[in-house]
């Protein structure tokens, strides 16, 4: 089987390779993957700006069917349509974090993708506790953006109360943002999407999902918007996802006294900002890092009862043999959540 494969440390070194197809040993399933989407994560192994394992497979949000199941496995039967909790491939499983469920903090945690073999290839192999399965009339397009819809309900739903009515800021409209977006478009908050020229094609998703309002923060004046949206007031919440300085600094000058700021984006580096106004305005800050155990149980009951809109975020789905080209997509911007499939 075909395996997109970082071979070695360092900027690049991967490369479509032919791996040995794996046998199913008693305690694991094996699963033919169908689609998996390329995320942030895999862009900074590729450039090694994020902690990687080689040699290893990429690739982690996944959907894929059940093709074999070790001798010992219960639950988990040939031919279920899963999705995969692949953050959790490896961890101690008896830290203080990983009793609560917060496996994000373990100190011994490796992912999929990144740590442990990924899905970018046919067939992955997991522990049956990692599996879930997707429900009957979800399709297995949708069902391969359960790990990224984990990180934005976390970020919604789990870490303080966003009510309706709120107006929100959502700055950075990737894949992450627009799920975010979709979630506070489902809850009847009133949306502020910003982004840069760059992000043009993702900011027309946006209006799609329910944005009430979009700005191009490289023709207008952000601050202006929020004001007269805001009767003056700045807004209630500020969701930032695009991890940038600029962002950052916008969003926190865009919020109200008293508002929250919620942080999703990863900056990668130092920046300056005017750190005071947390203080002046006794603004609650929010960082937000993935998601835990119960917010997969939570992601499970949102795809079942269908309500989040995921469609118009999938832009491209495209066979793993044109992975440079789907990378180069994602580098430049110009499309929501690209699939990948190894067929
Ligand atoms: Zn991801
Ligand atoms: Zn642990």
């Amino acid at each position: 089987m075909k395996a997109l494969l970082k071979s070695k440390p360092g900027f690049g070194n991967v490369d479509l390779e032919d791996m040995p197809e794996p046998d199913c040993p008693a305690d694991l399933v094996k699963i033919e993957v169908r689609f998996t989407g390329i995320c942030g994560t895999d862009l900074h192994v590729y450039h090694d700006t994020f902690k990687n394992y080689p040699p290893v497979i990429l690739g982690h949000e996944f959907s894929g069917v059940v093709a074999e199941v070790g001798a010992d496995v219960e639950k988990v039967k040939v031919g279920d349509r899963v999705t995969v909790l692949g953050s959790t491939a490896i961890t101690c499983g008896s830290c203080s974090y990983c009793k609560r469920g917060y496996y994000m903090f373990c100190s011994e945690r490796r992912g999929m993708g990144h740590g442990t073999d990924g899905s970018f290839t046919k067939y992955v192999l997991v522990r049956e506790d990692m599996v879930y399965r997707v429900p009957d009339n979800l399709s297995l397009e949708e069902a391969a953006l359960a790990e990224p819809l984990a990180c934005a309900v976390q970020a919604i739903e789990e870490l303080t109360t966003i009510q309706v009515g709120d107006t929100v800021l959502l700055s950075g409209p990737g894949p992450i943002g627009l799920i975010c977006l979709s979630l506070l478009a489902m809850k009847g908050c009133k949306v502020i999407v910003a982004g840069t020229s760059a992000d043009h094609v993702r900011l027309e998703i946006a209006k799609e999902l329910g944005a009430d309002i979009i700005v191009d923060v490289s023709k207008e004046d952000l601050q202006s918007v929020v004001m007269k949206e805001t009767d003056g007031q700045g807004v209630d919440v500020t969701v930032e996802c695009a991890g940038a300085g600029p962002s950052i600094n916008s969003s926190l000058k865009a919020l109200k006294n008293l508002g929250k700021h919620i942080q999703v984006g990863i900056v990668g580096k130092e920046i300056t900002m005017d750190y005071d106004v947390i203080l002046y305005k006794q603004i609650q800050l929010f960082g937000s890092l993935a998601h835990s155990m119960k917010t997969w149980d939570r992601v499970m009951q949102l795809l079942e009862q269908q309500k989040i809109n995921l469609k118009p975020i999938i832009t491209h789905k495209m066979p793993l043999t044109n992975w440079e080209k789907a990378f180069d997509l994602c580098e430049q911007k110009t499309c929501g959540k690209v699939l990948l499939s190894h067929e």
